[in-house]
């Protein structure tokens, strides 16, 4: 049986950082990474931005080069996928029946994009967008369409809605919820990229209810709403979020429900496993301690330094703020902050000059900015999510102070 000192399962974000992490902090152990993907680990926001509109290829959107791997002496297993875990045992199970050791198992799985249920849910043209294979999938069908169907008005739903229309074809954006973006960010920004898409030709629907795919020589044709209209199209991109990859893990023993629950220093509730990014559930001090998964890269890359620090002897809880970025037309959003409890918002700059922040408050202190095109208040506004600073929403909202200003007058 093969036998790593730190074994990582996941060969995307989080787990291709832990593993450079660790080597950084000069961790000599022997490393491995398990990747169910064939590729070497990649950047994955480019998928629904510079990949998908095919400005940039995809050797410029992996992680490290590929000498980087064998230069660390970081090991590859690639194209397989973790079926089990025996904690007891310190081993894990392949799909393909091997067995391989463990001295500290790294869980860095992400997710799998929730599916459709209703009738047609698995047509072909009906694509997902988490992986590189999704994406060239849906790439090699562009030239026959010319009418696309995105189901959810996330960032990913709305993303790939801004790179096909640019891209020349008709868009529709078929929403559950009254607005877009309502899990994520407060009305105002919501209101604005609805705008924003609606101005660009985007066909954007809100409250629309999904009933079914249809399908013409087993391939989706449309979809029909819950009040019957079917939208014609030739291909949907379904963007409904995704469902944390976290089986093998719960099915021995670990605690956890959406996703696996960990402390604040990434540990599960097995021995010597720890997990990191999109699937894991930790106390988040930006939450007041709720327990959350957070989906970002920024959240991924900074647990995989908890991880590190925590493996080589050195441990610091995690403490990151968050950070969040999406790229819509020429619309730069930077994100600082969680923004899920506020019960108030400042608007600061202008909207209609399309650089502008939303500042959300909770009981009077700044927890998070949405910041659009707008990378002043960004870098700026962070000190005042990190502080919590209390200040005025007059003064928030006034531009002729910069909001580091405000920081230090607030300190
Ligand atoms: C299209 C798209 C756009 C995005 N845009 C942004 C953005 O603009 N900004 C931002 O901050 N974040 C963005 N995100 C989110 C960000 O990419 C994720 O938060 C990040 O990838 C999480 O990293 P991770 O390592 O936890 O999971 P992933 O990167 O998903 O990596 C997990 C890996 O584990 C593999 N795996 C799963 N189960 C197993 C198993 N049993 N055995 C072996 N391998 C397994 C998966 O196939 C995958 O390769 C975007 C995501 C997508 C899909």
């Amino acid at each position: 049986m093969d036998e790593y000192d730190v074994l990582i399962v996941g060969g995307g974000h989080a787990g291709a950082q832990a593993a450079a992490v660790l080597r950084q902090n000069g961790f000599a152990g022997s490393i491995a990474i398990i990747g169910d993907e064939p590729e070497l680990p990649y950047e994955r926001p480019p998928l629904s931005k510079d990949y998908l509109s095919g400005s940039k290829s995809f050797e410029r959107i992996l992680i490290r080069p590929a000498r980087f791997w064998s230069d660390k002496d970081i090991a590859m297993l690639l194209g397989r996928s973790v079926a089990a875990v025996d904690p007891a045992g310190h081993r894990v199970e392949t799909a393909d029946g091997a067995m391989i050791g463990y001295g500290v198992l790294i869980w860095a799985t992400g997710g799998v994009p929730r599916r459709l249920t209703c009738t047609g849910h698995d047509l072909a043209r009906v694509h997902p967008i988490r992986t590189r294979a999704d994406v060239d999938r849906l790439r090699g069908e562009l030239d026959g369409i010319a009418r696309v169907a995105v189901i959810g008005g996330g960032y990913i739903g709305l993303e790939a809605a801004a790179v096909l229309t640019g891209l020349g074809r008709h868009v529709t954006v078929l929403e559950a919820l009254p607005r877009v973006l309502a899990r994520v960010a407060g009305e105002p920004l919501s209101r604005f990229y609805e705008v924003e898409h609606r101005d660009r030709g985007v066909d954007l629907r809100l409250g629309a209810t999904v009933m079914c795919i249809e399908e013409r020589n087993g391939e989706a044709s449309g979809v029909r709403l819950a009040d019957g209209e079917v939208i014609a199209c030739d291909a949907v991109i379904v963007g409904i979020g995704i469902i944390p990859a976290v089986e093998p893990l719960l099915a021995a023993g670990a605690a956890g429900t959406n996703g696996v629950d960990v402390d604040a220093y990434c540990r599960t509730s097995l021995p010597d496993v720890f997990a990191i990014g999109d699937c894991a559930a930790c106390p988040n001090p930006f939450a007041a301690g709720t327990r959350l998964r957070v989906e970002s890269v920024a959240n991924a890359n900074d647990q995989a330094v908890t991880v590190a620090r925590a493996v080589v002897g050195a441990p610091q809880p995690f403490d990151a703020v968050p950070w969040f970025w999406s790229n819509q037309y020429d619309l730069k959003l930077q994100t600082v902050g969680l923004s899920g409890l506020h019960d108030a918002t400042v608007i600061r700059g202008q909207m209609a000059a399309r650089s502008f922040s939303v500042i959300y408050l909770q009981e009077g202190r700044v927890i998070a900015l949405d910041c659009v095109n707008a990378t002043r208040d960004y870098v700026q506004g962070r000190a005042l999510v990190i502080a919590g600073a209390v200040l005025p929403p007059d003064r928030l909202a006034d531009t002729s102070a910069s909001l580091k200003e405000l920081a230090s007058s607030a300190a």
